[in-house]
């Protein structure tokens, strides 16, 4: 027969009714109660049995009753719960041995001890079962009787009433149970349906096992012991059955929680999900998890409440062991008296696991308010939550990972104070203020003696010295001023002002401040500085501000002013800068700028797919200057644009000639902040590339992270637009600006490149390998192609492959060329398009490897 205790079990977390269900549950019995006790009255011969017996079966199948009740389990069909006993034998014993009356008695006292002392069933559902236990056994008997007034009742008669007695009771039965369940969960006859048709044959196959128990009871009382065999083989065998697909589920849910928690980068995110997932899949009501942060309050999610008091760092007395310990605990209400739970329901328990990255705990995953009838967590919970704590901290590790990194890239390590990028953002963030009536300034502060304390003292005393000026500066600033230090000794401050004399004496005390005598080693050193100063106004943009901040503060120490302002006299009189300005200028104009391309290669099929042009200037005087450095001051200048459109100009032309001699490759250009602030430059592309005849698909243009940050609407429409022309983009240096990923994620990019310093240290720094490794990850799986570049050795590059990188750019493959010899280079390794028509060589690339949009 179905057991109600064990069917439900399976109910979920209740939905709000107008009734609590629980007192609908109590009503509904109280009918059944009713119904049965009327209905027993009906039997004939309620005190005689069919075939007479001793006294002491009475006991036995009480007996029976009972262990058949003890020894229950659910099984999942088709994600129903069926609760499996053998109690049909001891039925099927009662139904034919026993009269009606002692025949219930026995089945209410054996059931009625094992659900009150062993199960501690709460009452409404202790009830509920006893009815529905003794309107089945009536039910059971009526058939049973009427079968045999019509039949007759030979020993076989009886065998196969009593079969179609417990199939019918069973039917009964399931569907009473199904109409409880639905109290809680509505959808009664969805329910009922759904449970008759899952669950038929077990009736059936129970119901004529114990007939033929009850065959051989007939014949010989003492032959019933043959039928332990195979009941006991049955029950056993439907027993593992359940168990080895429960752990088959558990699998299964474990692995869609992993992917559905797993799917951001966000902390917030992932603790969001795995509450909800974890409350779900345990069929908890209320599931909390904490989070601790190392340097930072404690991050908690929850749904539902889990009643406790949680701990606010994995020191918490009453929490400790279990954070600190491996495995997921099940605690009791004595146990939970100590968390400081109110335990109002006597059967108040929770789950907690510790989460663990490693070693260290990072947070705590707490459930409770088992749903349902049986509301209690079994041993196979415990197991389930702590798979569930174990993959948690796998995802959540990563995001905080990526959450560290974020941070650390808006970050100086050595001060704590912000970068240069984050920096610069508040800055623009100023100069977009126009609402302020005072002054705004970037202010600049160079310590004058720094590499004298470095070189003499050493690195340990110019880092504490950096330190100790950072602190006083720090003191003396304004509630809305931003402090940042941007390289070595360099440091910047971005405020407002209610006028320019408020500004200039929080300079001078600035300036007081930093000579005060520092003791270092023992040493009382006077260290002064350098200030320099620009003040924002309407015309201005970051950079421009920057800069004059930076020119002011040259000119402060090269003259030993202390304080300069800036003026635009200044600027002019400003010599190494401007000696370079001039030249770039005319070395831009005159064509002296040369690219050099370095090879792509598809890590997949060994195959080189394209080339980065890369800018090269070499000085009259200076020799040859490193491009970061002069690209800077195109930047700064505006001269950035000339020098982008002769990259693209002169690159495409290029790619032409490699196209005309059968290289069939893609070209990647850079572009800087600035030239994504000018609306024009996609159509310039466009003329290019049409001029050259070249697909827009083969051009590839490299965005740095930070540049995206900038005046983000301009830039976005920019690069929205040279999408539209079919043009790839690339975020370049990826993971070392601190874009979000939603902000990326929006943007119609193709690929991203690793920052070469990762690449560098990705063999010997796990830090570096984990970012490599997700960075990819996180690529793919926003479909984007992923370059590492910097590859200088074939170890990091076969690394790479492994890794499931997909192109490759590096020393170890080639530095960058000139044209020319780079198509040298292509022939001397035989570059596979070159041997073929290069229409076939066309197709068989882009076969290879579509582009990826
Ligand atoms: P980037 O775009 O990240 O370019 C890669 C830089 O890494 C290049 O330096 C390249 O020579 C170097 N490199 C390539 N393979 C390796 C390697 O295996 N190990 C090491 N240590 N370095 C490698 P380069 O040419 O000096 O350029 C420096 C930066 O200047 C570029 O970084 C880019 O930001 C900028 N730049 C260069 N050319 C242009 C240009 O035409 N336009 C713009 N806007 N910026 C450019
Ligand atoms: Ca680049
Ligand atoms: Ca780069």
């Amino acid at each position: 027969m179905t057991d109600s205790p064990v069917v439900l079990d399976g109910m979920q977390a209740p939905s709000r009714p107008r009734r609590r269900p629980e007192t609908e549950v109590v009503l509904y019995s109280l009918v059944l109660a009713v119904v049965a006790a009327t209905a027993t009255l009906a039997i004939p011969d309620v005190w005689s049995p069919t075939r007479p017996a001793g006294w002491w079966l009475v006991v036995l199948v009480a007996v029976g009753f009972g262990l058949s009740e003890r020894t229950i389990f659910h099984l999942e069909f088709d994600r129903q719960a069926i609760g499996f006993s053998v109690s049909e034998v001891p039925t099927a014993i009662a139904l034919v041995f026993l009269a009606p009356g002692p025949a219930i008695g026995a089945r209410l006292v054996g059931s009625a001890i094992v659900l009150v002392v062993l199960r501690k069933t709460p009452l409404y559902k202790l009830l509920f079962n006893l009815a529905l236990f003794t309107l089945e056994l009536v039910l059971s008997f009526i058939v049973l009787r009427g079968f045999l007034a019509l039949v007759g009742d030979t020993d076989a008669e009886v065998v196969i009433a009593a079969i179609v007695a417990m199939v019918v009771a069973s039917l009964l039965g399931s569907v009473l149970v199904s109409i409880a369940i639905s109290m809680f969960e509505g959808s009664m006859l969805e329910r009922i349906t759904s449970e008759l048709r899952v669950a038929w044959w077990l009736f059936v196959v129970n119901s004529t096992l114990a007939g033929m128990t009850l065959a051989l009871a007939l014949m010989a009382p003492a032959l019933t012991l043959l039928a332990v065999v195979p009941v006991g083989a049955m029950w056993y065998l439907i027993q593992r059955y359940g168990i080895v697909n429960q752990r088959l589920r558990d699998l299964d849910a474990v692995h869609g929680f992993t992917g559905r928690v797993g799917q951001s980068l966000d902390p917030a995110e992932i603790m969001d999900a795995a509450v909800v997932e974890t409350a779900s899949l345990l069929r908890a009501d209320s599931a909390s998890l904490i989070v601790f942060d190392v340097n930072g309050s404690p991050m908690t999610r929850s749904i539902g409440s889990v009643g406790v008091r949680l701990p606010i760092a994995p020191d918490d007395p009453s929490w400790a062991d279990l954070i600190a310990g491996d495995e997921a605990r099940l605690i009791d209400g004595k146990g939970l008296r100590k968390f400081g739970l109110d335990t109002r329901s006597p059967s108040a328990e929770l789950l907690a696991s510790s989460v663990k990255d490693g070693a260290d705990p990072i947070g705590l995953l707490v459930v409770a308010g088992r749903s349902g009838a049986a509301h209690r967590f079994g041993s196979d919970d415990v197991v389930r939550l702590q798979n569930l704590a174990e993959q948690l901290a796998s995802s959540l590790g990563k995001g905080l990972l990526h959450q560290r990194m974020e941070r650390e890239a808006r970050q100086d390590p050595l001060t704590g104070l912000p970068n240069r990028a984050a920096f610069e953002q508040k800055v623009a963030q100023v100069a977009k203020d126009r609402n302020h009536a005072g002054v705004r300034f970037v202010m600049m502060l160079d310590l004058d003696r720094f590499k004298e304390v470095n070189d003499t003292l050493g690195h340990h005393a110019g880092d504490e010295l950096l330190i100790e000026f950072a602190r006083r500066i720090a003191q003396h600033k304004g509630r809305f001023d931003v402090l940042a230090r941007l390289a070595g000794d360099e440091f910047a401050l971005v405020g407002y002002r209610a006028s320019e004399a408020e500004m200039n004496t929080f300079a001078e005390h600035l300036l007081a401040e930093a000579a005060r005598p520092v003791t270092l080693d023992g040493l009382e050193l006077v260290v002064t500085a350098s200030i320099g100063i620009a003040v924002i106004d309407d015309h201005v943009d970051t950079a421009i501000a920057i800069r004059r901040a930076d020119i002011a503060t040259f000119n402060a120490k090269t003259q030993r002013l202390g304080i300069e302002t800036y003026r635009d006299e200044i600027d002019r009189r400003t010599p190494a800068r401007l000696s370079m300005l001039g030249d770039l200028r005319t070395a831009i104009e005159h064509e002296d700028l040369r690219l050099h391309y370095q090879p792509k290669l598809d890590l997949s099929t060994g195959i080189v797919i394209g080339a980065e042009a890369l800018v090269r200037w070499t000085h009259a005087v200076r020799g040859a200057v490193p491009a970061a450095d002069f690209v800077r001051v195109a930047e700064d200048t505006g001269l950035i644009k000339q020098l982008t459109d002769t990259m693209l100009s002169k690159g495409i032309e290029d790619l032409r000639r490699f196209h005309d001699r059968g290289f069939h490759l893609g070209l990647s250009v850079n572009l800087s902040t600035h030239d994504l602030l000018d609306t024009r430059l996609p159509e310039r592309v466009q003329r290019y590339l049409q001029a050259s005849n070249v697909d827009p698909a083969m051009l590839t243009l490299e965005i740095t992270e930070s540049a995206l940050l900038i005046d983000a609407p301009r830039s976005r429409a920019t690069i929205n637009d040279l999408h539209a022309i079919g043009v790839r983009m690339s975020i370049d240096d990826f993971g070392t600006g601190y874009s979000s990923l939603s902000y990326l994620r929006q943007l119609p990019v193709a690929e991203l490149k690793i920052d070469q310093s990762f690449i560098a240290n990705v063999l010997i720094d796990e830090q570096d390998e984990v970012i490599v490794r997700s960075t990819i990850e996180l690529g793919h799986n926003l479909g984007l192609e992923v370059v590492a570049e910097g590859v200088e050795n074939n170890e990091i590059l076969e690394q790479l492959r492994r890794f499931g990188c997909d192109v490759a750019q590096g020393f170890c493959i080639s530095r960058p060329l000139a044209a020319n010899h780079f198509m040298s280079w292509l022939q001397a390794t035989g570059h596979p398009s070159r041997n073929q028509d290069p229409l076939d060589a066309n197709v068989w690339v882009t076969e290879q490897k579509p582009p990826v949009r």
